[in-house]
């Protein structure tokens, strides 16, 4: 067996979605929300079921899929992409990372990793073969450095994973920040890889996509994924955008992981990506009251909240509580308080920081105020 594989544990998400399963505690660990998702969008799919949608679709996804989002995209972040060889429909985000990092890293090229960062990266450019550069973000403010990145930038860097709104840490990189990665994207001739999933839920202006930014569309490969635009995790349908040359590589490596996806979940995703403003103006609104509501709760019980700017996400700094040990004190929540939260040090390669805790708030009113409610007494 492959060790790489063998030696992982298995994914924090699943460790503790099985705990509260099993305990009956509140799941406010795996990020997924307890609303439907969109009727409409679901009526779009059951349809696309029934009216035939069901045989393999064209590898690179069904016309009106990628046409949809080279227009949405356009619409959002006034991006001008060619829809026939920029545009690639994945079997989610996951699929889109994989394709990427096997596509792009060769053996003993360096990847740029900031820490925390979501857990599928480290093993995919491990089994590329590449080498990791961590820059490791500090809370509360997890900023980017000119320093961390001159550190972390080699001739030797074929690549950067980025990921903006940042999961597990609930911030979004500005326009500086996204300016200083471009700028060693350029220096250093690196691909950033951009993990954009969370592009709709930022809190304060509008996304900033890394693809737009100056002398980045020719380096850039930007990720997104439907799940997360439509709450509706389990579809799995996500987007790749890239210039042609490099869609090109990520097209092959496609074709031998998922080569397709469902075509009537991606036909109710075209349908979903067309949808008025106000769907997704609402959908943003509607996570800003659930992660004020919740962390209001949380600031009364004498939680440490750090703001959460984007996802929906927020996280605690468990520091006052005299805590020094995240997992210890999620295991402690789950069982003894019937609270499921995520550990942030599990987004640390090394464990780096272990005093930050990470609560999911895409859920109804009813469950986040039992959740404050089980959390009484605990800070
Ligand atoms: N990247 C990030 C940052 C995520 O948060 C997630 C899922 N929450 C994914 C990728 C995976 O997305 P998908 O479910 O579309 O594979
Ligand atoms: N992205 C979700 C989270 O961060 C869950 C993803 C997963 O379960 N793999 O919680």
């Amino acid at each position: 067996m492959n060790p790489l594989f063998a030696n992982l544990p298995t994914t924090v998400f699943e460790v503790m979605s099985s705990l509260a399963r099993e305990t009956g505690a509140i799941n406010l660990g795996q990020g997924f929300p307890d609303n439907p998702g969109p009727e409409d969008v679901r009526r779009a799919a059951a349809d696309a079921v029934m009216n035939g949608y069901n045989q393999y679709p064209s590898m690179m996804g069904i016309p009106e899929l990628r046409s949809g989002i080279a227009a949405h995209y356009r619409h959002w972040q006034g991006l001008d992409l060619d829809a026939t060889t920029e545009v690639m429909v994945t079997s989610g985000a996951t699929e889109a990372l994989a394709g990427a990092i096997l596509g792009i890293v060769e053996p003993g090229d360096e990847v740029v990793l900031f820490e925390p960062m979501y857990d599928a990266y480290l093993p995919l450019v491990k089994l590329a073969g590449g080498v990791p550069r961590f820059v490791t973000l500090q809370p509360p403010h997890f900023r980017l450095t000119e320093e961390a990145l001159a550190k972390a930038f080699s001739p030797k860097t074929k690549a950067v994973v980025f990921n903006n709104p940042l999961n597990p840490t609930a911030t979004v990189f500005g326009a500086e920040d996204l300016a200083l990665l471009a700028d060693f994207c350029r220096r250093f001739d690196a691909i950033a890889i951009s993990d954009e999933v969370w592009e709709h839920v930022v809190f304060d202006g509008r996304h900033q996509p890394v693809l737009g930014l100056e002398g980045m569309r020719e380096r850039s490969v930007k990720i997104g994924s439907a799940g997360k635009i439509f709450s509706l995790t389990g579809w799995k349908v996500g987007f790749v955008c890239a210039a042609p040359h490099i869609m090109k590589v990520l097209a092959k490596s496609h074709q031998f992981l998922a080569f397709t996806t469902a075509p009537n979940l991606q036909a109710a995703v075209a349908y979903g990506l067309a949808k008025e403003d106000a769907y997704f103006d609402e959908m943003r609104r509607d996570f800003a009251r659930s992660r004020d509501r919740f962390s209001a709760g949380l600031e009364t019980l004498g939680f440490r909240v750090i703001p959460s700017q984007g996802t929906y996400f927020l996280n605690i700094d468990i520091t006052p509580l005299g805590e020094t040990d995240d997992v210890a004190f999620c295991r402690r929540l789950v069982m003894d308080h019937g609270v499921a939260a995520i550990p942030v040090s599990a987004f640390y390669a090394e464990g780096a920081v272990k005093n930050v805790v990470r609560f999911c708030f895409a859920k109804r009113d009813e469950t986040l105020d039992a959740g404050l409610e089980r959390l009484a007494g605990v800070a």
